[in-house]
Order: structure tokens, then sequence, then C-alpha cells
């Protein structure tokens, strides 16, 4: 016990802010290496003070493939702080500092995990992998990158902090540009001459926001929103010939940026300005994330579900997230059935983060239950 509360310390003692990652990589893979493990670097790009760093462990025998992940970047200090963010302060059953949450506790339990089947092979078939990525708080470059180098796997377990439910569904995310032109003329001459495109976009906006999405059982339905606005000069007496807005679109499973961008291009023809304005993705580094869900009984959420009733003595409900995670690139990317499941806390991104210790004791052996009863 002491030995793993050291290493959660130690995890939240080194700096991790996103695009900082490395210490903390080769940290992680000096413990794999400590258990005989084979550590594999992996940088995106020129990033390379942002490493991500996986391992995995053959039990000799044939079997399917376990992937055990969490993310090893945090989001910035910020204000407000009662303590230092970056030293561990427990008061109570809760251990305050900077990624103590999100999520130090979850790589903690990966890694008691691994070291408990290094010494155990005989307890399981096939392959346990471990993946510790860089910059899912930001575009998730890490599991990205991983991906482009072949990360397979039959099953993922997602150690966030998710501690009172399991996600077992994400909805998915774009944003979209819509572009409306007019025609500039000197504002002396409008209205008899020019053509307002801030005029244009704004009727456009309202009808925009009403359009509808499609509805999920578990994922409810999608948004539309229009987040950013930009036209005109306010320096120059000229009628504004371009206004431009980001529309952020969740979507649910059944929805794509295809058919997100036809029910715009439905709307603009039918109120007869299809040809003043342009729709297109927002061009994005890395792909965007798609929607999914999984099936609620799905042999690896009902395992986890029966491992946390044996260790915690309750249930544990399925849920579905509202936002976009690391998960659904795992799920839709790759194709690997994903549960999201780990210690938790509160305060997450927020001052005065905390993490609860004992969350980390119980994951660690529902996750080397459920990787026995899955890889058995
Ligand atoms: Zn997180």
């Amino acid at each position: 016990m002491e030995k793993m509360q050291k290493l959660y310390h130690d995890l939240i003692r080194i700096n991790s802010v996103s695009g900082n990652e490395k210490e903390i990589a080769l940290f992680i893979g000096s413990k794999l290496e400590e258990m005989g493990l084979v550590p594999r670097y992996s940088q995106y790009k020129d990033m390379e003070n942002s490493l991500s760093v996986s391992t995995s462990i053959d039990s000799g025998k044939p079997g399917k493939k376990m992937l055990l992940i969490g993310h090893i970047d945090t989001v910035a200090f910020g204000e407000g702080w009662d303590t230092d963010p970056l030293e561990p302060t427990i008061v109570d059953d809760r251990t305050y500092a900077r990624g103590a949450m999100d999520m130090k506790g979850g790589l903690t339990a990966v890694l008691e995990t691994l070291e408990y089947f290094v010494n155990h092979k005989d307890e399981f078939n096939g392959e346990i992998v471990a993946a510790f990525v860089a910059d899912e708080e930001v575009l998730s470059r890490g599991t990205y990158q991983l991906a482009a180098e072949g990360l397979t796997a039959d099953y993922a377990i997602m150690a966030e902090c998710r501690f009172d439910n399991v996600a077992i569904g994400f909805r998915g995310r774009y944003s979209i540009d819509v572009i409306v032109s007019g025609e500039s003329t000197h504002t002396q001459y409008y209205p008899n001459k020019g053509e307002n495109a801030i005029v244009t976009a704004a009727k456009l906006i309202p009808e925009i926001e009403k359009l509808s999405t499609l509805v999920h059982p578990k994922l409810k339905h999608g948004t539309w929103c229009v987040r950013h606005i930009e036209g005109g000069n306010a320096g120059t007496l000229v009628v504004p010939d371009r206004c431009q807005m980001l529309v952020e679109r969740f979507v649910v499973p059944g929805e794509s940026y295809e058919s997100c961008e036809k029910q715009l291009k439905d709307l603009v023809k039918e109120m007869g300005i299809e040809d003043k304005v342009e729709i297109r993705l927002r061009p994005r580094e890395l792909p965007y994330m798609e929607p999914f869900s999984l099936p609620e009984d799905h042999e690896l959420v009902l395992a986890l579900q029966k491992n946390y009733k044996d260790v915690c003595n309750k249930d544990l409900p399925v849920s579905y997230d509202m936002s976009v995670c690391d998960t659904n690139i795992l799920v839709v990317t790759l194709g690997i059935p994903t549960v999201t499941f780990g210690p938790s806390g509160g305060n997450m991104h927020g001052a005065n983060e905390y993490g609860y210790f004992d969350h980390i004791v119980a994951s660690k052996e529902i996750y080397i239950r459920t990787v026995k009863d899955i890889l058995k």
C-alpha cells in the first residue's frame, strides 16, 4: 500500500502539463524496466518534449489482447490553489494536487496491475498491452500516434477518472466553418447598393440553432451551437462582404459530418441564400472524434460491473458521456471495445483538484480481476 501511494505521489510530483510529458514518460519507462518490461517510446512528429510510452506482457499462451490505457498529461495548474499543485497534500481521504484526479491515480492503478501480471503470467492467456499517452488534453496526439504505429487490441480499459459509473458511449464533435458573403461598397450608398454579409448571417444563425439532430436512446441528441462570429471592419466605411462563423456540432451515433453538412446546405437552399454561403469542416491537424456506444451487455462491461460489485459491494451503473475523449479514437478508429472507468476525485481541471487514494486501491483490484475474466 505504501509503495502504491509513493508511486502515486511520485507521478504527481512530475510536472506533466500537456506538451511536457517527456519526464513522466521516462519515469514510467524506468518503472516498467524495474518490472522487467520493455518500454517503447513514441513521439508525435517534432514534439520531442512530449513522449508516450507503451509496453506489453505476453503470457506465452495464445489468446486475446487487452489494452490498459491512460493519459500522462494534465491541464495547466491555473490560479486559486490553497496548496502547491505539484505537491500531494493529504487531507482526510483526499489527496490534493494537479493530476490527483485526472489521471495519475489511473496511471498508478494500471502500473500496479502490470506489476501483478508480470509476476502472475500463469493467470491469463494472450497478451496485456499498456499505453501511457501524451497530449490527451489538447489534440490526443499521443493516442493518434500509437494508432498510426499499429496499436491493436481486442478489448481496452481506459483508466480515466470515473469511479461511480462506467462510460460506454460518447458523443462525437465537429467544428464547421460557415462563411457568408455579401457585396462591399462605401456605406454612404447603402442600402441602395451593396449587400451586408452580417445581416444575412444574422438571419441564418437562429435557423441553424433550430436545426434538428438525431435522437439516441442514451446519448440523447446532438447540438448545434454557433460559438464564434466575425465580420466587417470597424475601422472603415465599408459594407461588410464577409461574415464567418464557427458552428460547433456534437453528434450522436448515426450522424456524420456529411449528414450535418447536408442539413446546412438544405437550410441555406430553403432560405434562398445558397450562392452566398460556403460550408466546410474546419481543418484540424488530426481527425475529429466520432460518436459511439457499446452494448450494455458487452462481456467487458459485464465483467467490470461484476468485479466492481465484488470489490466495492455496490452496483456500477453504465453511463454515457456528452463530450469526447481518447476513448472515441480507440472504439471508432481502432475498433477496440473500450470501457472508461478508473479512480476519481473532484475539482477536475480546476483549482484544488483532488483524488481518492482508496479508489486507486480498489481500481487496481477491479482491473486485475477483469483482465483475468476476459483473458481466461
Ligand atoms: Zn483525463
